[in-house]
């Protein structure tokens, strides 16, 4: 906020844009008030921005007959953007309001192995069709937001050696996407926009909380101070290859032993029920799914897995919780869908080892956004780009 009002003095349209970003309509006084600027001044820049459609004189029907109050607001119907959360085997794609009200969305199945170009590809043609059905035109979208399962080089949105993402290491995705589209493209990983989305979803006021995902693989995304923490090269959170104590001597494919991955991500846990030869419904366990499906109808092979696999997680957040200090730790992720018995490992390692100042407010809960968290997170992404003084003092020309 410190910055914002900084930027207010001898203010562009843009940073006096930034005033409403909290959603509340105001006055030219009340800006007058707030900014120290001429009223000359603030008429003539909230002209050029209601001018863009960004901001809108509020109508209050109830006192004035429908005749335009005195009250500007932001106007989230102005713009579009583009929310886009690539996985392993699938993609959802939305598009987005300003205020993140989706307009429409889309998903299909498509391999991220398949590359950037088939990747991309796709997006980039469902993106023109969506907005096509919405009666929208490619001006209308402001920023693209999309997350993709591997570490991202923040600064430029390239990948950076991606273990599951063949040909996309260092592809330059903003390069490519905007070879057809000119929306401004940011992009980062998966975990992290899901911490943005859970965030936004369900708890708006928190500011400091981590989000887990266990799936194939294990990581968090760090929101610390009301920031997403993405460290210097963008892996903050990455925390899939912390050494647990029963892990010692188990390889993993990081080519260390003993990570969590490879003793409490799903396929080390199908593979230790498939090795003590447990079945679900006559068929033996072999992918997450069955572990997933089996620890639902209550196998209690494939419960104690799972339990053990939340005090496996448990061990590496409670270092977590003493550096950090979160209010709230939020469990995502296919392996979360296995219900309670995870979380209950996870709560029973990290109430049980942290310092009780640290614990005495944290909850720790399933996801609440839970399949959309991703593409919630993409839409943050790419709104805060398209509210921000850059984007707007491009379309204001930086009146
Ligand atoms: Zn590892």
């Amino acid at each position: 906020m410190a910055e914002t009002q900084k930027k207010i003095t001898g203010a562009s349209s843009a940073a006096l844009f930034q005033i409403f970003r909290d959603g509340q309509a105001r006055t030219k006084a009340e800006l007058v008030e707030l900014t120290g600027l001429a009223r000359s001044t603030i008429q003539l820049r909230i002209d050029a921005l209601i001018e863009l459609g960004l901001l809108a004189p509020l109508t209050d029907a109830v006192s004035t007959g429908g005749r335009p109050s005195a009250q500007i607001a932001l106007n989230p119907t102005a713009r579009v953007v583009v929310a886009v959360d690539f996985g392993a085997t699938k993609v959802s794609l939305a598009v987005t309001d300003l205020a993140g009200n989706i307009l429409a969305r889309t998903s299909s199945k498509m391999l991220i192995a398949d590359g950037p170009e088939t990747c991309l590809g796709w997006m980039v043609r469902t993106i023109r069709s969506e907005l096509a059905g919405l009666k929208l035109k490619e001006a209308d979208l402001i920023a693209i937001g999309i997350g993709l399962p591997g570490p991202v080089e923040h600064s430029t949105g390239k990948p950076s050696n991606p273990p599951i993402m063949p040909g996309w290491d260092a592809f330059n995705v903003p390069g490519f996407v905007n070879q057809h589209l000119k929306a401004t493209v940011l992009v980062d990983n998966d975990v992290n926009i899901m911490a943005l989305g859970e965030q936004k979803f369900a708890w708006p006021g928190v500011e400091n909380m981590i989000f887990l995902k266990a799936s194939t693989g294990i990581g968090s995304g760090i929101i610390s101070s009301g920031v997403l923490q993405r460290g210097a090269e963008g892996i903050a959170g990455d925390i899939g290859h912390v050494q647990i104590a029963r892990g010692s001597n188990v390889p993993c494919r990081c080519g260390n032993s003993g990570c969590l991955e490879a003793m409490a991500a799903g396929p080390a846990l199908a593979e230790k029920l498939s090795l003590a030869g447990a079945q679900f419904k006559g068929k033996p366990i072999a992918a997450l799914v069955d572990v997933i499906e089996a620890t639902k109808a209550g196998e209690l092979a494939a419960i104690q897995a799972v339990r053990q696999a939340g005090r496996d997680i448990g061990e590496v957040l409670t270092t977590c919780v003493s550096v950090l200090n979160p209010s709230v730790i939020a469990i995502g992720g296919s392996l979360a869908l296995a219900g309670e018995h995870l979380l209950a490992g996870v709560r029973e390692v990290v109430y049980s080892r942290s310092m009780p100042l640290a614990t005495e407010h944290l909850t720790v809960a399933q996801s609440r956004a839970g399949v959309d968290a991703g593409i919630i997170g993409a839409s943050v992404i790419a709104i805060d780009y398209a509210l921000s003084i850059e984007s707007i003092d491009l379309m204001t020309g930086a009146l």
